[in-house]
């Protein structure tokens, strides 16, 4: 497994340590989030592939159905623009959306690989399908935050739809849709989170570091 790869695993597991004591609705078989709608950088992208080859799996045939939505930026790039007071450019998400192609019975089909973009989806309470999740501003800090560590470490790599993503990695198909990924300019933190997310930077810079050194 390469640096960037481990690193990886650890953002996964440090992410999971720190969700673990907050009061979700989530469960096994809630899958109103598992859509089409799902983002995802390059290093996932392999990951996913990775782990379908150990489990002699190929992708799934409806990887390319219905509308796509296709971010405008990426998260870092967001933050770029927040820095500068610039307004972020227009995006298009597509009203409709199909289930996540990786849904099988409900469940997740690749849970153990499954992106950071699935794993920051949390809710208070339970979602209706097509509703929204119902997050403490604390939980959107760290996905905030989780995000944008990841971009970095991924540079320089993809950012874009999971589906799209994995076509490009499986198939060489176009990188039209999909945007670069970029440093991070800044942690968009809010005043109010500084203090409590300051114990979780330490060990996420250490992973950072160790892949990039
Ligand atoms: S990859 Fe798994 S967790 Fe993520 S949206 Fe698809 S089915 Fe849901």
């Amino acid at each position: 497994m390469d640096k960037k790869n481990t690193a990886l695993m650890r953002l996964y597991s440090l992410l999971d340590r720190i969700i673990e004591p907050w009061p979700t609705a989530c469960e096994k078989g809630c899958a109103s989030c598992c859509t089409t709608h799902v983002t995802a950088t390059t290093l996932e992208g392999r990951a996913v592939l990775d782990y379908l080859e150990k489990e002699n799996r190929t992708l799934p045939a409806n990887l390319d159905e219905g509308e796509l939505f296709s971010p405008a930026v990426t998260t870092n790039g967001l933050a770029r623009l927040c820095m500068e007071r610039e307004e972020p450019p227009e995006e298009f998400k597509p009203d409709h959306f199909n289930p996540c192609p990786f849904l099988e019975d409900g469940v997740c089909s690749i849970y153990p690989a499954r992106p950071l973009g699935c794993r920051v989806m949390l809710s208070a309470s339970q979602c209706k399908p097509g509703g929204f999740a119902e997050m403490d501003d604390y939980w959107l800090t760290v996905n905030q935050v989780f995000l944008q560590a990841l971009e970095a470490l991924d540079c320089p790599g993809r950012f874009g739809n999971f589906s799209l993503i994995l076509q490009y990695l499986a198939f060489g198909q176009s990188v039209e849709n999909l945007l670069n990924n970029e440093p991070v300019p800044g942690l968009m933190i809010p005043p109010e989170h500084q203090q409590q997310i300051s114990a979780i930077l330490p060990e996420l810079n250490r992973i950072l570091a160790a892949a990039m050194g």
